[in-house]
């Protein structure tokens, strides 16, 4: 019998709001109802977004909420080892240094057959035209220029032949379209995503897809804001031979007007609801579970 282990993996960024709490409900609720395990990641990486502030308030947000997670808890800026991930996919030659500003990333996309331009991920970069030469390359180093370590969908597409098409997850949630079942992986319309950057050697997706395998997570449970990054994240599994779980993508709660509750909305914060005397019970019937 497979075990069945999942995670909620916040940011400290902000305080948790109501999108959280449907979020972690749902990860800790369906852990229950298998028999099975959820944790509590802290995915913290970013120390310039993150704050011990919102760390506490998590543990003590959720507890209040009734959620219970085995310790110690993993807090990925206590393991930054991710970036030995990216020297192995240096070493087979799957990311390239990408030294270009904003601008020339746009003028590269412009210029690309198939102006990809704007994805549900941000910018999807295709790649350069023509690969910066080693010469160069080491000129920029020399001089200390910052760069970004990027993914080469070109690379990875030689290095897996046929396989690199035939990538695919079971989805047990809504998926992008609402549909369950295998779902072909497409990471390829993300463009060369960032994996870390010259003074961060990992990134979200690097650091979550490590963790994942590392925690030997069965289940993926998370929001449908992610359903893309998924795409991504089993290309990577792929290319470092780790585990895939199965997927369930949950439908992001909104608010009266129909806006998904972010933190930068000033979302009404669980603390701030918790002072205004509403009970857990009260927030499960709000996000209706
Ligand atoms: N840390 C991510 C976030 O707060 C979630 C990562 C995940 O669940 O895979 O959006």
């Amino acid at each position: 019998m497979t075990v069945f282990r999942t995670r909620f993996a916040p940011s400290p960024t902000g305080y948790l709001h109501l999108g959280h709490a449907y979020a972690a409900l749902t990860v800790f609720d369906t852990a229950r109802q298998a028999g099975g395990t959820a944790l509590l990641r802290i995915e913290d990486i970013d120390r310039t977004r993150c704050k011990q502030e919102f760390e506490q308030a998590i543990y003590d947000d959720l507890r209040w909420l009734g959620c219970d997670w085995p310790e110690p808890v993993r807090r990925q800026s206590d393991h930054i080892s991710t970036c030995s991930v990216l020297d192995q996919l240096a070493a087979q030659g799957l990311i390239y240094r990408c030294f270009k500003t904003r601008r020339e990333i746009a003028q590269d996309i412009a210029r690309a057959p198939h102006h990809p331009g704007e994805g549900s991920g941000g910018v999807i970069y295709p790649g350069p035209a023509t690969p910066m030469s080693p010469d160069e390359e080491a000129e920029r180093l020399s001089k200390g220029a910052p760069f970004a370590w990027r993914l080469s969908i070109t690379a990875c597409r030689e290095y897996l032949g046929e396989r690199f098409d035939q990538l695919d997850f079971e989805e047990t949630g809504q998926g992008a379209e609402g549909k369950t079942g295998r779902v072909r992986a497409r990471p390829d319309s993300l463009g060369d995503v960032i994996l870390g950057r010259k003074d961060m050697g990992t990134s979200y997706h690097l650091a979550c897809t490590h963790d994942d395998a590392l925690q030997r997570i069965s289940h993926v449970i998370r929001g449908t804001d992610l359903f893309f990054a998924t795409h991504l994240h089993r290309l990577l599994q792929e290319l470092m031979g780790w585990s895939v779980p199965v997927y369930h993508h949950h439908p992001l709660i909104r608010d009266e007007t129909g806006k998904r509750f972010a933190k930068r909305d000033r979302a009404i914060t669980l603390r701030a609801l918790r002072s205004a005397g509403f009970s857990p019970a009260d927030l499960r019937a709000r996000v209706g579970l």
